[in-house]
């Protein structure tokens, strides 16, 4: 087997590890505290080319072909340089859950349509399932389109949305045909300013504040044949792939934080001196530091595992799943673990350490909880 990545690789991830660091702003503490989005640094990532990176170059993207590997590598890199924690997770969520499924499963016309202006940051991509009554049961959704000349008119709420308040472009699933369950799900791509659509404000979090979040309403809201993305009930096959594609690529960024953490936990610990030498050489607190590495490598290797699978063309529904279940978990441990060994200066929001335990959590809920994530290993495991 080999792990070795080549050197364009490694040199495209210094790249962005490089153009993170000179280019973001300590904007971000108080983006944070106040729940706001930084455009500016979103429109820097496209002019970087980063949205790009899950999209071909004939519709604006990066490169002449999609390239997983590398794109998570890049991923990763800018996890480790970028202290804005949000912002990877929500280009990460665009790039994955919007762009790609329109490459994979859309007509011409929507590919020239939109691709290029969400690599260029000029649109922004929500990818909305969630509603009320339907969260992991994800499937029971109740948002409805019917037939109707010319195109389609869509009935209900969607929640829990990433972007939904600034969103340009949504990905939405809905029955088109509720009798035959998941069977019936279409998708259809809903654009800002369509007569029935609107979107509700920011909802404040608990941490990835930097990235709006909310719900959306469509009230008899015509939307037109061409805004069909792929097939009447394609729906069910495109979340799927979106999905899996989502609990792959989503947690690179946070696996360059957990490394950045790391470093930055094992700097204190041999820095601080208590009892007349540096708190590192106390066992309980060197421990921590070796669970730390544990865990990050574990989930490395697993998401290497995945990014690998996904760029041969091969389907890891059991690999994702146990990806995101031990990147997600790792990181809400690391970030624990990290506020232990640096004391009060861990919990105070100045010093920085507490908010990657806030921005770690929601990673346990979207895309499917850790108890969903168990359910699809333990009935892949046919139980
Ligand atoms: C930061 C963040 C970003 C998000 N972004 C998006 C987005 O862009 N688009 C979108 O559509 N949604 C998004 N979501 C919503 C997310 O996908 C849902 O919150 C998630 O699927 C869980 O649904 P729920 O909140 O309704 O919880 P529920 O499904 O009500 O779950 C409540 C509890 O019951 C457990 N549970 C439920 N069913 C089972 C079961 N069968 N077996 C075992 N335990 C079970 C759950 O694990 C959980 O502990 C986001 C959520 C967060 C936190």
């Amino acid at each position: 087997m080999d792990f070795s990545w080549n050197n364009e690789q490694i040199e495209y991830k210094n790249k962005v590890i490089d153009f993170a660091r000179n280019n973001f702003s300590e904007s971000y503490i108080e983006n944070d505290s106040q729940s706001i989005f930084s455009k500016e640094d979103w429109k820097k990532c496209a002019s970087f080319g980063l949205q790009g990176l899950a999209t071909p170059a004939l519709y604006g993207g990066y490169k002449e072909k999609v390239d997983i590997l590398s794109a998570t590598l890049a991923m990763e890199g800018l996890g480790y340089a970028c202290k804005d924690n949000g912002l990877p997770f929500a280009l990460n969520a665009q790039m994955w859950t919007v762009q790609f499924p329109i490459l994979q499963f859309g007509t011409e016309k929507q590919k020239k349509k939109f691709l290029p202006k969400l690599c260029s940051g000029e649109l922004i991509g929500c990818h909305a399932l969630t509603e009320p009554n339907a969260g992991s049961d994800v499937y029971s959704m109740e948002t409805t389109a019917e037939k109707v000349d010319g195109g389609y008119i869509l009935n209900g709420t969607k929640q829990y949305v990433t972007f939904a308040p600034i969103g340009d472009v949504i990905l939405v699933f809905v029955k088109t045909n509720p009798k035959v369950g998941k069977w019936g799900i279409s998708a259809f791509l809903a654009e800002k300013g369509m007569k029935g659509f609107t979107s509700g404000p920011n909802r404040p979090k608990m941490g990835l504040r930097t990235v709006p979040f909310g719900d959306l309403y469509f009230e008899n809201c015509f939307i037109p044949e061409d805004n069909l993305l792929g097939k009447e009930g394609a729906g069910w096959a495109i979340t799927n792939s979106s999905l899996e594609h989502d609990r792959c690529t989503i947690l690179a960024g946070q696996l360059g934080t957990m490394q950045r953490q790391l470093e930055e936990t094992i700097s204190f610990v041999k820095n601080r001196k208590q009892f007349g030498k540096p708190v590192s050489s106390f066992q309980a607190v060197s421990h921590r530091i070796a669970n730390m590495k544990l865990r990050l490598e574990t989930s490395r290797l697993l998401l290497y595992k995945v990014a690998w699978l996904k760029s041969q063309g091969q389907s890891s529904m059991m690999e994702s799943a146990m990806l995101k279940l031990q990147l997600s978990e790792s990181f809400i441990e690391s970030s624990l673990d990290a506020i232990r060994n640096h004391g009060g200066h861990g919990y105070l929001s100045e010093f920085e350490v507490e908010r990657n335990l806030r921005d770690s959590v929601g990673g346990v809920i979207y895309a499917g909880t850790s108890d969903i994530q168990r359910n699809i290993i333990a009935k892949l495991l046919g139980l």
